[in-house]
């Protein structure tokens, strides 16, 4: 049954929403009973009903008529046809919460056609362990009040870090995107290591814990990551062997082009 009034609403019940609201949920900070979904999806929007116990409409109205906070999950070029549909029940207590790659606040403002509450964010599936890192600004008429009510959100699924909005591009390609790199040369790891015999099970452990590790001995003792490279290269060593190669085969200026070139496809989403 329809309650008139939820704390949270998502339009949108993807992959990235469902990362959030689990985290919401198992962190405590919201109740099940608290968050509504819509979506048009219908198997999947029951499929989450029961996997996380929220309420779920196939209404996206309902979201801005029942909810404060509304958050838009749906893909970038989505925005262009929900935003219609709830711009008559949004009003000057709705927030509406973005985490679309590419949308600025002012071409989400445009959709709306008056003024609007807008924070804008961008986290990253690793929410869905409490993992994630979301970087977020907001426009001016979101109140301090509100923007830590957020904050609070967000930071029960991972770090949140304030940003210029000039920055978000940016963010998108360093985490937003950046899992799925990290899962390639996961894989890549892990297929080295089978063709050298370990078993594949094992591969992956392997290679993801050491992922994991490496991340944190950037993050818990502040060095710079190559000072922590040069510490693995032993003096004529089987590390500085395998650094050869992934220089020689552009490892780096892969990386680097490859985000640039995710900044610039953000770019031309807004
Ligand atoms: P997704 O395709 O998994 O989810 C989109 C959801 O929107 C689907 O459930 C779809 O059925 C629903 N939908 C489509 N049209 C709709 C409509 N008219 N009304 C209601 N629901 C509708 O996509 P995702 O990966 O979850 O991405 C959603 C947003 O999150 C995007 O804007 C993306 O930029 C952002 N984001 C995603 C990630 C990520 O890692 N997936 C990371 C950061 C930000």
């Amino acid at each position: 049954m329809i309650k008139m009034k939820y704390s949270l609403g998502f339009i949108g019940g993807g992959n990235m929403a469902k990362a959030m609201i689990q985290a919401i949920i198992s962190n405590g900070v919201l109740k099940a009973q608290d968050i509504i979904v819509s979506n048009i999806d219908i198997a999947d929007l029951q499929k989450t009903k029961k996997e996380l116990g929220i309420h779920i409409t196939l209404d996206n109205s309902e979201i801005a008529k029942y909810c404060e906070k509304i958050v838009l999950s749906v893909k970038p070029h989505q925005y262009a046809d929900v935003i219609p549909e709830i711009v008559p029940f949004v009003n000057e207590k709705s927030l509406i919460i973005t985490v679309a790659a590419g949308k600025s606040i002012l071409s989400v403002q445009k959709l709306f056609g008056k003024e609007v509450k807008i924070i804008r964010t961008m986290p990253n599936t690793p929410a869905l362990i409490q993992e994630g890192i979301t970087a977020i600004c907001r426009n001016e008429q979101v109140k301090d009040i509100e923007m830590g009510a957020v904050l609070k959100i967000f930071s029960s699924f991972g770090k949140v870090e304030i940003i210029e909005e000039r920055l978000m591009d940016a963010v998108v390609s360093v985490s937003g995107s950046a899992p799925a790199y990290i899962y390639v040369l996961i894989e890549a790891m892990a297929d080295a290591a089978v063709l050298n015999g370990l078993p594949r099970d094992k591969a992956y452990l392997f290679a993801a814990q050491t992922v994991l590790g490496s991340a944190k001995m950037v993050l818990q003792t502040g060095m710079h990551p190559a000072q922590l490279k040069d510490m693995v290269c032993s003096p004529g060593g089987t590390t500085i062997e395998a650094l050869r190669i992934l220089e020689q085969r552009g490892f780096r200026s892969a990386v680097i082009e490859a985000m640039d070139t995710c900044v610039q496809k953000a770019k031309n989403l807004s």
